[in-house]
């Protein structure tokens, strides 16, 4: 169901009046993770203030050691939806499991199904049962194939709102913490009818490559980019090394939307 060969024209997902998948890159920025009711505030004002339509930020967050900050659960939920709410942003968060699903859905907007859940069939079908777009992050070990299929789950299950994001991949190299593999986009795009985003943070897991990641996944044919952004990322609870802090989000932003004019 999700193939180019069932359905010729692109599918296009509206999310608070910005339309996914439609041409024109959409992006997502936000922190890692809700650590705060002030600082979703600051990085909602921010956001809000660009005309962007979207906030992220983990509440459920799958980390590697259970001693690392874990969320705030449905309390950072409430905390991401007030701030979104008063720079009219919708809210992009992961849920990990089918039970956080209902309690969740009253406050996020585009419901996000993280690398480590690509094959968690019970969530995925679980999020084919909702009317809400979900944005499937790419396994780090799934091949092209598995991430396609992974999407036919949720649409078998009823939903065709999906975004596919490339989130990059596990390989030898080290000196990224994934292997952004951005031929998957233009692959993606061929063989699906979803629109396709590319998450430059968790696949460089460096600032420093934050644009020009993006630059290529525009270049690509990418629909939109996510990033993170968090007020004071030193200190943040989660991915410190890869957040941009206020100025160098406006700085990127600035300099993507250049780049962007000259296409
Ligand atoms: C995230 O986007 O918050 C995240 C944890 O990313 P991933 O699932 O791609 O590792
Ligand atoms: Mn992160």
């Amino acid at each position: 169901l999700v193939s180019r060969k069932k359905k010729a024209e692109d599918t296009v997902i509206d999310i608070n009046g910005e339309k996914i998948g439609q041409g024109e890159p959409s992006f997502i920025f936000g922190p890692c993770a809700v650590e705060s009711q002030e600082q979703v505030s600051i990085v909602a004002e921010a956001i809000g203030g660009k005309g962007l339509k979207m906030i992220r930020g983990g509440a459920y967050k799958p980390r590697t050691s259970p001693y690392d900050f874990q969320g705030l659960g449905l309390d950072g939920l409430k905390m991401l939806k007030k701030a979104a709410d008063e720079y009219n942003l919708a809210v992009v968060s992961e849920i990990v499991t089918p039970h956080h699903l209902e309690e969740a859905l009253d406050y996020v907007d585009v419901v996000q199904v993280g690398a480590r859940n690509m094959q968690n069939f019970e969530l995925l079908k679980a999020v084919g049962s909702i009317n809400k777009p979900v944005l499937l992050k790419r396994g780090m070990a799934a091949t092209i194939d598995e991430f396609i299929n992974a999407a036919e789950y949720i649409i078998a299950s009823g939903n065709s709102q999906i975004i596919l994001c490339e989130r990059g991949i596990r390989t030898y190299e080290k000196a990224t913490r994934n292997t952004l593999d951005i031929s998957a986009v233009p692959i993606l795009k061929q063989e699906t009818h979803l629109p396709v985003f590319v998450d430059v943070t968790h696949s460089t897991g460096r600032r420093d490559l934050l644009l020009p990641a993006a630059k290529a996944a525009i270049a690509i044919g990418a629909d939109g980019v996510m990033a993170e952004v968090h007020p004071d990322p030193a200190v943040a609870l989660s991915d410190a090394q890869q957040q941009m802090n206020l100025p160098q989000f406006d700085e990127y932003y600035d300099s993507l939307m250049k780049f962007m004019k000259q296409y």
